[in-house]
């Protein structure tokens, strides 16, 4: 509701803003909170900058304070999720640096799962309260893009050849060769879900480096044939915890640290590329200048929907990527 009502107004981009507690580490070393939630029921968000004598601030969709749920933050993507039954396409993701509760937002933890798992629940829901009038095929893909190269979360056995992204001729975008698991009840989802989020870790030596390099992305893919005129649409939701966002000392890194630092920053910036190139209605959109974008292209621009889940740490010691954060998030909308 929160996202049809306003959609006609504002376009296809919608930015949420969601800053986590302060941790255990940081209380312990006195770190204090610069985030202030006095407006968040409205949307806005004051940060306070150097040693608290200037405020700046910020006004999104929704602000969600670090007393915000899982099941609070679902509530507001509900709306949009439920637009791939109707057939449009949905991009949902998370920025932020790392350790601001990217995963914490799309994969959750088992006992508080986040959006990735809320949506295939409310779509299996729905569906369901739908049967008589149609029906419905969700099949769901999960890839990890790393460095520029796709690799597939679901696939069993060796690492097959490259994976490349083609178009087919009516434009749907796809990669070839990637595992679609059929899902047909929320039984099935959790493992595959973890099927995936497991695969991250094969052949590397630190799971959180590795994952904080790289963007996972869920592809839930949609049937819909309406039973009374024998019409098919077919549809996707994306839904992606990015790379972290933070920005490294070029003299502190070399090498693979320096490639890996690099592909980040551009797959990123090109993601504010083209998110910023469709709010002004640009005649060029540039999708091409990374995999993360040309594999999003359907589901960013046209009549598709997008949120973007800007995620803050509220401690001091994090100000300035909290600045960037938000300022990257304040150029989409
Ligand atoms: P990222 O994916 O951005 O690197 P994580 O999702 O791994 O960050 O979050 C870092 C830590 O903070 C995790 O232990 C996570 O459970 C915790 N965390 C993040 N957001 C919240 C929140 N809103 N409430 C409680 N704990 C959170
Ligand atoms: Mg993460």
């Amino acid at each position: 509701k929160l996202f049809n009502e306003v959609q006609e107004a504002k376009g296809n981009i919608r930015v949420f803003c969601r800053c986590r507690p302060l941790n255990k580490v940081e209380m312990s070393a006195g770190c204090t909170t610069v985030v202030d939630f006095d407006a968040a029921k409205d949307g806005c968000l004051g940060i306070l900058t150097t040693s608290g004598s200037t405020k700046k601030s910020f006004r999104f969709d929704r602000v969600y304070t670090p007393k915000d749920d899982q099941v609070d933050v679902f509530a507001d993507a509900s709306s949009m999720v439920i637009s791939v039954l109707d057939g449009y396409n949905v991009c949902i993701f998370a920025y932020g640096q790392t350790g601001t509760g990217k995963t914490f937002t799309m994969e959750g933890v088992e006992q508080n799962r986040g959006v990735n798992y809320r949506t295939l629940e409310h779509l299996f829901k729905v569906s369901k309260e739908r049967s008589e009038t149609f029906s419905y095929d969700i099949a769901v893909s999960v890839l990890e893009v790393y460095n520029e190269q796709i690799r597939d979360l679901l696939a069993t056995g060796p690492a097959s050849k490259r994976l490349e992204i083609k178009q087919s001729p009516e434009g749907y975008h796809h990669v070839p060769g990637v595992v679609e698991a059929k899902v047909d009840n929320i039984c099935d989802v959790w493992n595959v879900l973890q099927t995936g989020s497991n695969a991250r870790a094969v052949g590397s030596n630190n799971v959180n480096e590795h994952s904080s390099r790289s963007h996972c992305m869920l592809c839930i893919m949609v049937k819909a044939k309406n039973l009374m005129n024998g019409e098919c649409t077919k549809s996707k939701l994306w839904l992606v915890d990015l790379a972290g966002s933070e920005r490294l000392a070029k003299t502190d890194v070399q090498g693979e640290r320096l490639k890996e630092a690099q592909n980040i920053n551009r797959s990123l910036s090109a993601l504010g590329d083209v998110i910023s190139s469709l709010a002004a209605k640009s005649s060029h959109i540039p999708y091409r200048n990374s995999k993360l974008t040309h594999l999003l292209q359907d589901s960013l621009g046209g009549d598709s929907k997008t949120l973007m889940f800007v995620q803050i740490s509220p401690s001091d010691q994090d100000v300035g990527e909290t600045l960037s954060s938000l300022n990257f998030a304040t150029r989409v909308r």
